[in-house]
């Protein structure tokens, strides 16, 4: 099964092809950090994650490149409001500079406690402002720039094809363009490249450039660190869904108008989370979110987000509700927990990894990322009469994609003396036929976080795996 991806270029899925033959350039776009990520935003790293194991359980060999957005992204998305970044320092009495630091720290802790493989290469934007400043002299001598008071605009209709991400209909494009008012703009969907620091201010993050002092536009950083890092490797671009009508969009334009080169041949937007009772989560709503208050703590471990995501299809939103993690934390101590009672039975051997059941489960993944489809080939395997020692060697092959450290969670554990004690008690109960008193003694282990089971060769008893932290 070859892998099939859904391409938002063409709207379909089709056969993932790469550039240079085994070898995978995959750019994602990464956090602006004024704030911490809301879970929102880490559904959508969640998902990209999984796409990276999946291309490295098909051995590709993936380079990986995350931006950090720590300057010009501003309030609105179309070049008005105000920069996050400083309007983050205002609100914290803290530098521009503190804030991203701060910010990009608590984002590389999420995505850890989320088991999500950091990507090869981080840029900062403020460490690639030559780069930008160079793409934006080249847009220039191609005349695809024009100055306003406020800063250095690319002139979208000089572009062709540029709702070719959105399939948007121009005309409503730029209607819709037209809410944030900017009267110097060509066209409403012209977008800042280079903006002016305003007259008389001085900005905490700005730099010298051929237009003046100021600070680069969003868009240009993911353009410029993209080509810098990724070269000719421009097979994976990668963002959520809210990304594909200006962001995105706006990416391929400058880049392809730069290079008159097809920017990127894959792109790939996970969908949003919903909070119960239809709201979409946004960054710029006050109350949101985040990994430590919406689990940590609560006291559960934020695995059961990772494993909560692989059950709606990352092209589908998802719904976020006090049930569906709930749901999501058992399902999750029932899988640790046959997994744990997997690896007991072997014996902690592996047996070979059984083609038929990888087969099924690359089949699932291979189809666009269907996790939902995976998990059940998961659940079927563990159900099935194969050997445990071959389970086990499944479990730590499916893991690679899974990245829920099943077996980390199965290693072997002394039971603590007041378990064991009653487990002898209870054996004792049971030589002497004493049902009521061994079921007596099952009920104290199991409340002291223990499973019992009574199998042909005796009693076993195994920790119940907590997804509280
Ligand atoms: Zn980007």
């Amino acid at each position: 099964m070859k892998l099939q991806l859904y391409n938002s270029l063409d709207r379909k899925k089709s056969e993932f092809i790469t550039i240079h033959p085994g070898k995978v350039g995959l750019y994602t776009c990464g956090p602006t950090v004024y704030n911490f990520a809301h879970i929102g935003n880490l559904r959508t790293y969640i998902f990209e994650d999984i796409l990276k194991r999946i291309l490295l359980y098909n051995d590709y060999q993936v380079k990986h490149v995350m931006n950090i957005t720590d300057v010009g992204h501003l309030t609105g998305d179309r070049d008005m409001g105000e920069d996050k970044m400083e309007k983050g320092a205002q609100r914290e009495g803290r530098t521009a500079w503190e804030i991203a630091e701060f910010y990009t720290q608590a984002f590389k802790s999420d995505i850890e406690r989320l088991n999500i493989l950091e990507p090869d290469i981080w840029v900062k934007a403020t460490d690639t402002i030559d780069d930008q400043i160079a793409m934006i002299k080249i847009l220039e001598e191609k005349e695809y720039c024009y100055q306003t008071a406020d800063g250095i605009y690319f002139d979208t209709s000089r572009f062709k094809n540029y709702t070719r991400l959105s399939h948007q209909d121009i005309e409503s494009l730029r209607e819709g363009a037209r809410v944030e008012k900017n009267p110097e703009k060509r066209n409403a969907t012209d977008f800042a490249l280079w903006k002016f620091s305003p007259k008389g201010v001085r900005r905490q993050m700005e730099w010298d450039s051929p237009w003046g002092i100021g600070f680069p536009g969003w868009h240009i950083e993911c353009s410029a660190m993209s080509m810098k890092y990724l070269d000719d490797q421009l097979d994976i671009h990668c963002g959520g869904t809210d990304h594909i009508d200006v962001h995105h969009t706006n990416e391929i334009a400058q880049s392809e108008a730069a290079t008159d080169k097809k920017f990127f041949n894959f792109w790939m937007h996970g969908a949003f989370l919903i909070i119960a009772g239809g709201k979409k989560m946004a960054k710029s709503e006050d109350n949101f979110l985040t990994l430590d208050n919406a689990f940590v703590k609560k006291g559960i471990n934020p695995l059961v987000y990772r494993f909560a995501a692989f059950q709606t299809h990352y092209r589908k939103p998802m719904e976020y509700s006090d049930e569906s993690i709930l749901a999501a934390r058992n399902g999750l101590q029932h899988l640790q927990n046959q997994v744990r009672q997997v690896v007991q039975n072997s014996a902690r051997q592996k047996g070979a990894v059984i083609e038929e059941y990888k087969t099924k489960f690359l089949t699932a993944i291979n189809d666009d990322l269907n996790m939902p489809r995976a998990l059940a080939v998961v659940q079927e395997m563990l159900k099935s009469q194969i050997p445990d020692a071959e389970k086990h060697a499944l479990i730590e092959d499916y893991d690679r994609v899974l990245g829920l450290g099943l077996l980390e969670g199965a290693k072997p554990e002394e039971l603590p003396d007041d378990v064991s004690k009653l487990v002898a008690e209870r054996q004792a109960a049971r030589d002497a036929k004493d049902w009521a008193a061994s079921d007596r003694l099952r009920d104290a282990i199991q409340e002291l976080g223990y499973v019992v089971q009574d199998t042909k060769d005796g009693i076993k008893v195994i920790k119940n795996f907590d997804f509280a932290l």
